[in-house]
């Protein structure tokens, strides 16, 4: 691996300097065909430290020649690379899985920095997944052959059906869970024997260059994984209209989505689309209150409210309704805010000062809308953080739950409170919004949660949990929340394709 400051990458192209992990500021650099390489233009991006708005690293804002060469990388690559058998292909993943374990504090500390969320989050979350995605697709393509591959007898004939790889993918990702959702479609994106071009956030760039530089030093085939670093307009509109792109696989913002699907539906590439969310909490009467509590405050306030399955809209059963506010509101207050880097922080900055505009913009406005701030607000810390995007959780309630800040995706500290006197009426509410990412319902009749969860039109609901993840699980939304499902066995067949030999028997 090249860490030689002098020299940008293994064919010494210039004037890119390729700096060592560690140094400071720090320019990344595209990894194609194998290589670290300069990007086409001189154009830069900073990456900020959203705790203190500080630059550490510059980001490439790269262009059509890049994706150009990106694509090209993975076409030449894919032929050999899809021939190889699955159960080389899954041991590539485990070897993946096995260096980025080595660098797990270094993926925590990295995405903590990038992101501005608590290192005690970034590790259990951000670093353990990263890690488990590629061995858990690698033992889900072991344990399956490779995929799903059926036989349908006839009388006089057997049908098999044999996945085969789509080609090439071009993989984009926001800035919540960086490495998290980036290894979530390079797993069973290579794993199923297509060659991807990455496209990361160009606002967290830091782990999936962390992961090109496993990927480098491991040995994976040239060409196999690339990624070109850059902004939407520059970078992800090139890739995803590429006629050279087979598959496009992209999490991120609904508006977004639709701009991806315009540009690769004309071309009939195969698309995933993981979008936004404007999930309902459900709290029934007959609930364990203490526990419902601290499941709907995490539901609501995990990573500064950035999940896009958070539970940003409460609903409250009219039985419990004054309790359950005050033991909430308590409950929020004591959540410890600050510090990202220190062990005990609870929820940390957001992701960048537009966003933070974006989401002030929407207290504001629930405030028009007749709303009161129960708690929230700046939260007062050292000098050292006032150029940060800070917001403290903020709890809203007074507004009906057709106003637009309790219907429209915030995507941030803010939660919006409603009462419902039955079933139906939180099933209505629950169903009033654009979206149908997910949900949460908190009783202690599991029948009733259950037919609760099943009139509620998302992809995904939890009953007396949140986020309580198993990775064979189908993953995904409906309405404006998405098309397709990921996850497990879904991954593996939005993956591939999957083609029926029919032989006809003597
Ligand atoms: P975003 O849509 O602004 O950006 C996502 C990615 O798309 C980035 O890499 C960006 O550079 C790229 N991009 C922007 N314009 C593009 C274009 N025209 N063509 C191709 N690529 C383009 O989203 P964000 O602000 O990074 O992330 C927040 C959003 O992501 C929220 O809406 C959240 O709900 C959603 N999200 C959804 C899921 C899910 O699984 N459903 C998971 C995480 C986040």
């Amino acid at each position: 691996m090249n860490l030689d400051p002098e020299k940008c990458c293994d064919s010494g192209c210039t004037p890119c300097e390729r700096d060592p992990i560690g140094s400071e500021p720090r320019d990344l650099c595209n990894y194609i065909g194998g290589e670290f390489v300069c990007h086409s233009n001189d154009e830069w991006m900073n990456v900020l430290e959203p705790a203190r708005g500080l630059r550490f690293g510059r980001v490439p804002l790269s262009g059509q020649a890049d994706v150009d060469s990106a694509v090209a990388a993975a076409r030449s690559a894919q032929p050999a690379w899809g021939s190889l058998s699955h159960s080389d292909r899954a041991d590539w993943l485990d070897k993946i899985a096995d260096a980025l374990e080595e660098k797990y504090e270094d993926i925590a500390a990295l995405e903590s920095r990038d992101t501005g969320k608590p290192i005690s989050l970034a590790r259990a979350v951000d670093a353990y997944r990263s890690v488990a995605n590629f061995r858990f697709f690698a033992g889900l393509i072991r344990e399956t052959h490779g995929g799903q591959r059926e036989r349908f007898e006839m009388e006089d004939a057997t049908n098999i059906v044999v996945p085969k790889p789509v080609g090439v993918g071009a993989l984009i990702t926001p800035w919540n869970l960086p490495l998290y959702l980036l290894s979530w479609k390079v797993a069973p994106a290579i794993g199923m024997g297509n060659t991807v071009v990455c496209k990361p956030s160009e606002l967290t760039p830091m782990t999936a260059d962390l992961l090109m530089e496993t990927i480098h030093y491991v040995g994976l085939p040239a060409g196999v994984v690339n990624l070109v670093h850059g902004d939407g307009e520059g970078a992800g509109g090139p890739l995803t209209a590429h006629p050279d792109v087979d598959l496009v696989s992209f999490t991120g913002g609904t508006e977004t989505g639709a701009k991806v699907a315009a540009a690769a539906s004309p071309m009939f590439k195969k698309l995933s689309l993981e979008l936004g969310g404007k999930n309902a909490s459900i709290v029934f009467d007959d609930c364990d209150l203490e526990k419902t509590v601290g499941g709907v405050t995490r539901a609501a306030f995990l990573n500064q409210g950035q999940v896009c399955l958070c539970g940003s809209r409460i609903l409250v059963q009219s039985g419990v309704y004054d309790e359950f506010l005050t033991a909430f509101v308590n409950s929020v207050e004591a959540m410890k805010i600050g510090d990202p880097s220190d062990e005990s922080t609870q929820l940390g900055a957001l992701i960048s000062a537009d966003h933070l505009a974006k989401v002030e913009g929407y207290v504001e406005l629930a405030k028009e809308e007749g709303g009161k701030i129960l708690t929230g607000g700046y939260p007062g810390l050292s000098k050292e953080f006032e150029h940060g995007n800070w917001l403290a959780p903020t709890v809203i309630s007074g507004v009906s739950a057709n106003a637009r800040c309790a219907t429209e995706e915030i995507f941030g500290p803010v939660v919006t409170i409603h009462r419902f006197d039955n079933e139906d009426e939180a099933i209505a509410i629950a169903n009033n919004t654009r979206y149908g990412l997910a949900g949460s319902v908190w009783t202690s009749d599991l029948e009733k949660g259950r037919r609760v969860a099943e009139n509620i039109d998302t992809g995904m609901v939890w009953v007396n949990t949140w986020l309580h993840r198993d990775l064979r699980v189908p993953f995904g939304g409906v309405k404006d929340s998405g098309v397709g499902r990921e996850g497990g066995r879904w991954s593996l067949g939005f993956f591939s394709e999957p083609m029926n030999i029919c032989l006809k028997h003597d």
